[in-house]
């Protein structure tokens, strides 16, 4: 098994036990066509899949297929690339390309053809439309009714594509993971297009192929592709192979009960990084849509490694919620070390412009932060006060906190943190409690006017923790432009 670790998480993960006496090597995939963004879905059985190939000591593999030239991009593959690293779910093959493999497909392709398990169909557009026609209008379900199966005789001036010869004859049974036994009668099967009139080869080709030479033992994708399924263990099946074992795993809804679509927010998985979300955070909810243990919510990595099992998936669909990613995204950011967070959060603070350099200890910023920000984005943003000067002070917190009246005691603290020996918090607290006391005030009525002074707002850390991560010097000069508004203000 290849090693890998995360930070933070816990236990390494070479601690876990794989179930070692399983009969074969485990081999699952994540499959993604490049045609977009790494969709949430795709992401979720792309967890799955993983889960189960860690916890059977299996392998992972990663396969592009990119055979649709028009609709497949290279920014799709590396958002794909990205959104895995991100994730962190690494592969221990691949990615491997279909496009690099077109070879190999046609040689399949030749050879099914060879032994009678695929033939040349001429049927021109028009005919196939009117074949659809007719059987609608018969009632029937439009399918493929074989005419070119027995032709002997190529047509002048057409090329052909490629058919595979379905069984006309019993049913297939698939045995899924998820949704138990799905068995389908091949009569309801009709010959499906494995190669185009240009000779490339179609998805249920090239999939059947790559599944079985690349030695998939279980392949969990999702139920759109149910249909697929009999189709491919039936190609499998004419190839001499015996087909894995299939899972499919239910799609995603949105809150409205429709698919998860763009309509219901961030569906790109490099979304949620943006919007200041943690991997782990990501990963945990996915796969807590559809699969539960009890009524434990939060999993490690670890601990899902053990408990994940495919056949316990839910088999009906599960509907997006976005407060419970937020719920949980803020536990891993309470619970995570402030270098775990760093290493995810330095992106968001070169968005907003910090330079980490340019102010207290970052760690230890982050250590102020960690009980109150829901997202790195909202943690990167707050700040920006500790690095950057402020522009302008919260109108409000100025029209409550900045008033004449808090002159003298901002002044005579001024003085006692200018004066002071350590610049711990106890020392700059016990200064704020001090002036507190002198002016006969609650120590909020100092505090307070003295976040709005340093902070330019009235949200922070604890006032001490505020007051000692900024430093000195930048609290003086912050004070001496806050009593000087408080003077201009008084005199208009
Ligand atoms: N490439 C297919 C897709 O993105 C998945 C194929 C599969 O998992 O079998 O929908």
């Amino acid at each position: 098994m290849r090693h890998f670790s995360r930070e933070g998480l816990g236990l390494p993960l070479s601690a876990v036990k794989p179930l070692v006496n399983h009969p074969m090597t485990v081999k699952t995939r994540f499959a993604p066509s490049p045609t977009g963004y790494l969709h949430v879905g795709g992401a979720r059985t792309a967890l799955f899949s993983w889960l189960y190939a860690r916890r059977h000591g299996g392998r992972f593999v990663l396969r592009i297929e990119d055979t649709d030239l028009e609709r497949s991009t290279p920014e799709s593959v590396n958002a794909i690339l990205e959104g895995m690293t991100w994730l962190g779910l690494d592969y221990d093959e691949g990615p491997f390309y279909q496009t690099q493999r077109f070879d190999r497909y046609k040689e399949v392709i030749q050879s099914l053809m060879e032994q009678g398990h695929a033939y040349h169909c001429y049927c021109s557009k028009e005919e196939l439309e009117q074949m659809r026609e007719e059987q609608m209008a018969n009632k029937q379900k439009p399918r493929y009714d074989g005419r070119c199966r027995h032709r002997s005789e190529p047509r002048e001036g057409v090329s052909p594509v490629v058919r595979f010869r379905n069984p006309e004859e019993g049913s297939v049974v698939i045995e899924d993971l998820i949704r138990g036994r799905v068995e389908i009668k091949n009569s309801e099967l009709d010959d499906l297009i494995i190669a185009r009139s240009d000779g490339t080869p179609t998805y249920n080709l090239t999939v059947v192929v790559d599944d079985i030479e690349m030695g998939m033992t279980h392949v969990v994708r999702g139920d759109d592709h149910l249909n697929n399924t009999p189709r491919q263990m039936n190609i499998m099946q004419a190839m001499g192979h015996t087909p894995p074992r299939y899972g499919h795993v239910p799609m995603i809804l949105g809150d409205d009960g429709k698919r998860l679509s763009k309509r219901h927010g961030a569906v790109g998985v490099m979304q949620y990084r943006e919007d200041g979300y943690l991997p782990e955070a990501l990963l945990n909810y996915l796969v807590r849509l559809g699969w539960s243990h009890g009524d434990q919510e939060i999993f490690s990595l670890e601990e899902l490694i053990e408990l994940f099992d495919v056949v316990d998936v839910n088999s009906s669909a599960s509907a997006f919620n976005t407060s419970k990613l937020v719920w949980l995204n803020q536990h891993y950011i309470k619970s995570a070390t402030p270098e775990h967070l760093l290493h995810h959060l330095s992106y968001h603070l070169g968005k907003v412009g910090i330079d980490p350099t340019e102010g207290p200890d970052v760690l230890e910023v982050i250590k102020a932060y960690q009980e109150r920000a829901k997202t790195l984005v909202e943690m990167a943003e707050s700040m920006r006060l500790f690095y950057m000067e402020f522009d302008a002070y919260d109108a409000d917190s100025v029209k409550k906190h900045l008033r004449p009246v808090v002159l003298a005691p901002l002044r005579a603290l001024r003085e006692r943190l200018a004066g002071l020996e350590e610049w711990s918090d106890a020392a700059i607290h016990a200064a704020i409690e001090g002036v507190a006391e002198a002016h006969e005030q609650k120590m909020g009525k100092v505090a307070q006017p003295l976040r709005v002074a340093v902070t330019g707002a009235g949200v922070s850390p604890p006032i001490d923790v505020t007051v000692r991560l900024l430093g000195r010097d930048k609290v003086l000069n912050r004070l001496d432009r806050a009593l000087a508004l408080i003077e201009q203000r008084g005199e208009e």
